[in-house]
């Protein structure tokens, strides 16, 4: 469906009701946007932010039409919406980015088949459906490798490494019966991501590749920039805007690329798509002139995107997760420290409960 620009006071749509969208309907309000969230939890932090709220199941049709007659566009925050509900809203309104994007990311097999078929490396990986097709793809691609469902990861969950073909067994019973992937162990010098905007007209505007440190397969630390050359740094863009122009796609992405190499034989192979605002962009908030919200919301409203200028030769974000909010408080006693607490009742262990940016020097 196509659509013309959002205007003030136009009703924006945003499926999930997690953080993602409590920023986005933050940064949507300062531009006169009204938001609609769409999600199951109740309490969910942009249900706390925002004045219109649903809360039904992804798959609850009549909530779905009302919704969709309510919102002049509609984006989401959380990529595993089932597809079928995005073609139901498609047909009603206009749903950016759309279900193409979706059903790539959703899949690990076709989000590097279409990273290979635009000429970009990932991990070498084979589907394993079966324990024998597990032993043969270990026969094929070595020890150590990663065993990973091939559907509705995230945060490393349904992940097991594979150290030895000792580990297989209890790997291949932790996909549960699930399709899954191995991918052979790449061994990294570092985690980057390109997070950039499509806009409606094609345009392309990427922030600064970000170096990501995970632990226990959860975001811990971003910085911008990377410390990565420029030759890889500018090809880890050119294949982020490649992706997202094969995908029709528009609003901001996330695409995460292990490096390898160094010096001049320093690359990067692509790990994983994310069709929606990033983790990893968080950092913009308060360290880029546009934040990674502020130009999804522009680029699904279909306005000029905004200047992705970082403020600071260096842009620190940390994740607070589960107990780590606790503390919180304390971190205010720097006065350069930006908090942003995400209104969650409960600190689950692994449970992303806010972040901290803090503009650094060079
Ligand atoms: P993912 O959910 O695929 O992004 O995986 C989460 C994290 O696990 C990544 O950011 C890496 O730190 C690690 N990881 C996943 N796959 C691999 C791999 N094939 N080789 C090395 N590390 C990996």
């Amino acid at each position: 469906m196509s659509a013309k620009p959002l205007g003030e006071g136009d009703v924006l749509g945003i499926l999930g009701d997690g953080q993602l969208g409590r920023m986005l309907a933050l940064a949507a309000a300062r531009l006169g946007l009204t938001c609609h969230v769409y999600g199951p939890d109740q309490h969910g932090p942009a249900k706390q932010v925002s004045w219109i709220q649903t809360t039904a199941d992804f798959r609850d049709e009549a909530k779905l039409a009302a919704f969709a007659a309510d919102c002049q566009a509609v984006t989401l925050e959380f990529e595993n919406v089932p597809v079928e509900t995005l073609r139901f809203l498609e047909a009603r309104v206009p749903v950016l980015p759309g279900s193409a994007a979706l059903e790539v990311s959703q899949d690990r097999l076709r989000e590097k088949a279409l990273a290979r078929a635009l000429g970009a490396g990932t991990a070498a990986f084979a589907a394993v459906d079966s324990r024998a097709d597990l032993d043969a793809a270990l026969t094929r691609l070595g020890c150590p490798a990663v065993l990973k469902t091939t559907r509705l990861g995230y945060d490393g969950k349904g992940q097991a490494r594979i150290m030895t073909p000792a580990d297989a067994d209890a790997a291949f019973a932790a996909m549960k019966g699930q399709p899954a992937i191995l991918e052979a162990f790449v061994p990294f010098t570092r985690e980057v991501s390109v997070v950039a905007a499509r806009g409606r007209d094609g345009a392309f505007v990427p922030y600064d590749v970000t170096e990501n440190e995970h632990r226990d397969h959860i975001l811990h630390r971003s910085v911008a920039p990377a410390r990565i050359g420029a030759k890889a740094a500018a090809r880890a863009v050119a294949i982020a805007r490649a992706i997202a122009d094969e995908l029709g796609y528009v609003g901001v992405l996330g695409v995460e690329f292990f490096v390898i190499g160094e010096g001049a034989d320093e690359d990067v192979l692509v790990n994983e798509i994310a069709p929606r605002v990033h983790n990893s962009g968080h950092w913009t908030l308060d360290g880029a002139l546009t934040s990674q919200f502020e130009q999804h919301v522009r680029a699904v409203a279909g306005w000029p995107l905004g200047s992705p200028r970082r403020l600071s030769p260096r842009v620190e974000m940390l994740n607070l997760i589960g107990g780590e909010a606790d503390a919180s408080r304390g971190l205010l006693a720097d006065p350069e420290a930006k908090l942003h607490l995400y209104g969650k009742a409960e600190a689950r262990p692994g449970r992303k409960m806010g972040h901290v940016t803090r503009l650094l020097g060079g």
